[in-house]
């Protein structure tokens, strides 16, 4: 073998021997909820103005979209995009909790107890970061938080402010008041002056203590898509206003970090909605639900688990081969019916494979511009306006309007690179590897957003 041969045998044997290159710099993760990739690339287009977040697209690389979890919630989502894995292994499968009886008065996953996959936070920690959070889902008691605002609210009672200075970081709301001179954000609130004292605490967290990892959680553009729908004028003024503010959270990480890695990200697209589709109207029927004189929920066989855009159906007993076949039977049958709006009902195989939550039976994924209608009352029929709600997210994956944002910008981090549609479960190894740490059990490896010269 020539000489020159066996060098480059060599040299390629100590490379595949090296850990892939790491940057070992702060990281700033921000997530706007319900962004839709297009908003930002298509933003003149679309007649919005969004000076901050189209900087990343010249400064930085982006994704055309990401194909996000099932089902394509914020909850799940956000707890994917910190742990790099599936909702069937970190474990927050919907946004609220299993609750057939209705006795946990509406209350969602808040507790990191709930997350069983190593999160960036911890990554972080292991690699002797410091790291700092507003308001990312699931943060609640989260370990490895050195300064911790999470997200939680009962309801809405001025009292909720003192569950939530009793479960962030001792002393932290009191001082970060002292310094705005101004009182934190209901945890209930998520409208647009509530992202701007979020945000407003997060510039005053990143000044007076600078974490190396840093998550900022903004939910006003879900809230408002939700009300007026994608694309809604008020949607549009709401995402400029955020698109400031994501600016001026940028502008406090690079004075205090310049060799800062920020990403943006959201956790789902959205889509236009007008009806909402009540399962438990057949299930109470077909005596899967059954109900008391009070017209609630006595007992159940089978249960539907609304979760936005779909249902995941729970069975009693999961042994049980002929409720199986019943409930199987009775979702074909609403299936081939147009008026149920059902665009495709998976089995338990299809479940795995897609990572979903391990305790459904059935997933049912309605057609786009149905709601999942969570139990209401007794007496409702299958069909009913969608209440309010002019959007909607949390179908399946596959569809493009589900899609959701990935930007990412700073030193070593290549410019202008187009990193097409990518796996929402690339993006938390990603940035451990922008920040010198390691997720091992993520189920993708890293995006390459490295530039060239470090991409070897
Ligand atoms: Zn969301």
């Amino acid at each position: 073998m020539p000489f020159t041969r066996l060098i480059v045998r060599a040299m390629l044997a100590l490379a595949m021997l090296c850990p892939l290159p790491a940057l070992a710099r702060p990281v700033l993760l921000i997530s706007i909820d319900g962004l839709r990739p297009a908003d930002v690339l298509l933003a003149r287009q679309r007649g919005l103005t969004l000076p901050n977040l189209t900087a990343f697209l010249a400064n930085g690389s982006y994704a055309q979209g990401v194909t996000g979890v099932l089902p394509t919630l914020t909850y799940p989502s956000h707890t994917t995009l910190i742990t790099g894995v599936s909702p069937a292994r970190h474990g927050i499968v919907a946004n609220t909790t299993f609750d057939p009886m209705n006795i946990n008065d509406g209350g969602w996953y808040w507790y990191a107890e709930d997350d069983k996959a190593q999160t960036l936070w911890d990554a972080a920690f292991l690699a002797r970061m410091t790291t700092g959070n507003v308001h990312w889902p699931v943060s609640v008691g989260a370990r490895h938080i050195t300064w911790n605002l999470p997200q939680i609210w009962r309801t809405g009672h001025p009292d909720d402010r003192k569950l939530v200075r009793a479960l962030a970081t001792p002393g932290l709301i009191v001082e970060l008041e002292g310094q705005r001179r101004e009182g934190y954000a209901d945890g209930k609130d998520e409208t647009l002056p509530a992202d701007k004292l979020r945000a407003g605490f997060a510039q005053s967290l990143i000044r007076h203590h600078q974490p190396g990892f840093m998550t900022v959680y903004l939910t006003a553009l879900d809230h408002q898509q939700h009300l007026t729908g994608p694309g809604s004028n008020e949607a549009h003024k709401t995402l400029e206003a955020i698109d400031a503010m994501v600016g001026e959270i940028i502008a406090i990480e690079r004075q205090f970090h310049p060799d800062a890695v920020i990403a943006v990200v959201s956790d789902h697209g959205f889509a236009s909605v007008d009806t909402a589709i009540n399962l438990f109207r057949p299930f109470i029927d077909a005596g899967l639900v059954t109900i008391d004189a009070a017209g609630k929920i006595s007992g159940w066989e089978a249960m539907p688990w609304a979760t936005g855009g779909s249902f995941a159906i729970v069975l009693a007993r999961p042994d049980d081969a002929a409720l199986r076949a019943k409930v199987g039977a009775l979702l074909a049958r609403l299936a081939a019916d147009p008026g149920a709006k059902i665009a495709q009902v998976i089995s338990e195989p299809a479940i795995v494979a897609a990572g979903g939550n391990p305790r459904a039976a059935f997933y049912v994924n309605l057609k786009i511009g149905a709601v999942a209608a969570p139990f209401l009352s007794s007496g409702l029929p299958l069909v009913l306006p969608s209440n309010g709600y002019k959007g909607m997210h949390g179908y399946f994956p596959a569809a493009p309007e589900m899609r959701s944002t990935f930007l990412i910008a700073g030193p070593g981090i290549a410019k202008g690179r187009d990193l097409g549609e990518i796996d929402m479960r690339a993006i938390a190894p990603t940035l451990a590897r922008a920040m010198g740490a390691t997720l091992p059990g993520a189920e993708k490896p890293p995006l390459p957003v490295l530039q060239q010269a470090q991409d070897k």
